[in-house]
């Protein structure tokens, strides 16, 4: 047999191994990378959509924590992973802000993954430490411009949603302030509650609970409504501040080479995901709103991303910040 005759027969049983694969798939736990900390709002998105895609793909999809300052090690993880469906990302916005962000990024949003689909939409609050001597943002912001050399902001990192939203008030206001990064905004929190950082800006999916108990003053939203889980809470567009609105959405990926198969397995897994009342509950709860049906899909996020890809790239590229 001919060299060239072995290797075409050794590609095609390769190319049947991986279509059976791809039909039997899955046959054992999946891994949803998750670009930051455990106990922050992407960590928590992650686990209500892993949990509930469980049942229709007859597997445990396990939550796994990759987490770094600005979220940019998961993607990376999952770029170089298997393109077998056992490895698949949750990630927010900071998909689509950090090929701006970044001037060596070790991936690209846009030809090194599969698209799976839209999940949520969440809107972000600025909060502030329990005893922060502030009432309102009038007094906020007065006491940040006062104090700006002393003051302090916690985000997760270039590329992420707190890092955005800091950016954007920062430019907002004309001031600007001390930033501490974390790996997630889930450690940040502890920190605000314990007093050692004075404020951030985060999802109302973190925020909510912590806000409604009285543990962290909130100083308005960064969308364009009230969301239902916080009516009393002001928008930062009501209260005359403009220019600091990001609405963070979340998104499903898996690795660039994924069979379609698979694919459209984690597509229909994910839209019945979505289409549990108790998710839907569960997301109301957190201020997140589910993206209609239309949207749970691959083509539509992938537009999503790169429309989003186009609304940032300036604002960033004004308010010149980058990483390295
Ligand atoms: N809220 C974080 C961010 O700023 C991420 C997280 O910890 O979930 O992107």
């Amino acid at each position: 047999m001919s060299v060239l005759l072995r290797s075409i027969i050794g590609l095609v049983i390769s190319a049947a191994a991986t279509l059976a694969g791809a039909q039997q798939y899955p046959t054992h736990n999946v891994y949803m990378l998750v670009p930051f900390a455990a106990g922050g709002p992407t960590d928590t998105v992650a686990r209500v959509v892993a949990q509930a895609m469980a049942k229709p793909l007859g597997q445990t999809v396990v939550v796994d924590n990759r987490p770094s300052a600005g979220g940019i090690l998961a993607p990376e993880a999952v770029k170089n992973a298997k393109p077998d469906g056992y490895t698949i990302l949750i990630h927010h916005i900071g998909m689509a802000t950090v090929s701006t962000l970044y001037r060596q990024l070790r991936f690209n949003p846009l030809t090194d993954f599969e698209y799976i689909g839209l999940i949520n939409e969440v809107p972000m609050t600025i909060v502030a430490r329990p005893n922060f001597p502030a009432k309102d943002l009038k007094e906020f912001l007065a006491y940040i411009k006062a104090n700006k050399d002393k003051v302090s902001y916690a985000n997760a990192g270039i590329g992420a949603a707190s890092h955005l939203c800091g950016m954007l008030f920062m430019s907002a206001i004309q001031t600007d302030f001390l930033t501490v990064p974390y790996k997630g905004t889930g450690p940040a929190m502890n920190d605000l509650l314990g007093g050692q950082v004075d404020f951030m800006c985060d999802q109302t999916t973190s925020t909510t609970s912590q806000i409604k108990s009285g543990k962290i003053k909130v100083y308005g939203l960064t969308s364009a409504k009230r969301v239902a889980s916080l009516p009393d809470v002001p928008t930062l567009e009501e209260q005359g501040l403009k220019g600091a609105n990001v609405g963070i959405w979340h998104g499903l990926y898996a690795p660039k080479g994924t069979p379609k198969p698979v694919i459209d397995k984690l597509v229909s897994a994910m839209q019945a995901a979505l289409a549990d009342p108790e998710v839907n509950k569960r997301f109301t709860e957190l201020g997140a709103v589910t993206f209609p049906k239309d949207k749970q899909n691959p083509a539509a996020l992938q537009a999503h991303l790169k429309a989003e890809i186009d609304k940032w790239a300036p604002l960033i590229k004004k308010a010149g910040q980058y990483a390295d």
